[in-house]
């Protein structure tokens, strides 16, 4: 039966990396699904490119689902996950998860002004600056593509697990806004949200939530609270699969709901 059990948990974690590792794979021609320039590009000309669509998608997702994605489907979390390996040290949080909003709100700032200047929203352009839908395609964009990759790939070697998430990600501060957007809506309506819920009386202190953590929680220390609520969870689930006593689970809706 426990045998059973641990399978179940060790294929969640094969499928989450699996459904990356695709994501990684088509990361060429995604790219500019991602891209924090194209659309400031299109918004000179007063154009709603994919990119808008999709961090806008991401928003409203997270209202509901976290910040599931970073973990389960984002390409550049699975460039990340490839030091994890032969780095697992933490990323020094204190300041270093602050740095996100000084690229983030500068850059909205940017997009905004523009779409104002050219007269507001003029059209919508999912496939924006791609051929036929794809981004890579050619030499210019490849070498981008291959600077924005070695530099999320360097910044988690260099300073830590999933460096890029917590200090320069563009569109992790969309999500958290959702989460936000989610806790203000609860209080209003039970509305299901993906989160983690606590047995905290179950725990044993034993430390291995947070040595798996990929975004260096103090899962610990969470798990005290009954909920798991931190802002830069991305439920990835490791803490929910390592924990031998079983005293963090997924859930939709909470107690208090
Ligand atoms: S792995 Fe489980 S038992 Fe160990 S500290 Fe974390 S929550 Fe507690
Ligand atoms: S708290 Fe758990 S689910 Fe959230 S990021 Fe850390 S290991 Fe993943």
């Amino acid at each position: 039966m426990k045998q059973k059990a641990q399978r179940k948990i060790l294929m969640r974690q094969k499928i989450r990396k699996v459904i990356a590792g695709l994501s990684l794979i088509l990361f060429p021609m995604t790219f500019y699904y991602f891209s924090p320039v194209i659309p400031l590009q299109g918004a000179v000309a007063g154009i709603v490119t994919g990119s808008v669509i999709v961090f806008l998608f991401l928003f409203v997702f997270s209202i509901f689902m976290g910040r599931v994605f970073c973990s389960w489907i984002c390409p550049a979390g699975a460039v990340q996950d490839l030091t994890a390996e032969s780095r697992q040290s933490p990323f020094p949080r204190k300041y270093g998860h602050l740095i996100k909003y000084l690229v983030w709100l500068p850059w909205l700032v940017m997009l905004l002004a523009m779409y104002r200047r050219a007269g507001g929203l003029q059209s919508v352009n999912f496939f924006y600056a791609t051929r036929l839908g794809l981004s890579t395609t050619d030499l210019m964009a490849a070498i981008v593509y291959t600077i924005v990759v070695l530099t999320f790939f360097s910044l988690s070697l260099l300073f830590g697990r999933r460096a890029a998430c917590h200090s320069i990600c563009w569109i992790s501060p969309f999500m958290i806004l959702g989460k936000y957007v989610s806790k203000s809506l609860r209080t209003f309506a039970p509305i299901p949200s993906l989160h983690l819920q606590t047995r905290p009386e179950s725990c044993v202190s034993c430390g291995r939530c947070e040595a798996a953590c990929p975004m260096s929680l103090q899962v610990q220390k969470l798990v005290e609270k009954k909920y798991i609520d931190h802002s830069d969870c991305i439920l990835c689930g490791n803490c929910v699969d390592v924990c031998g006593k079983k005293t963090i689970s997924f859930a939709w809706f909470r107690g208090g709901d």
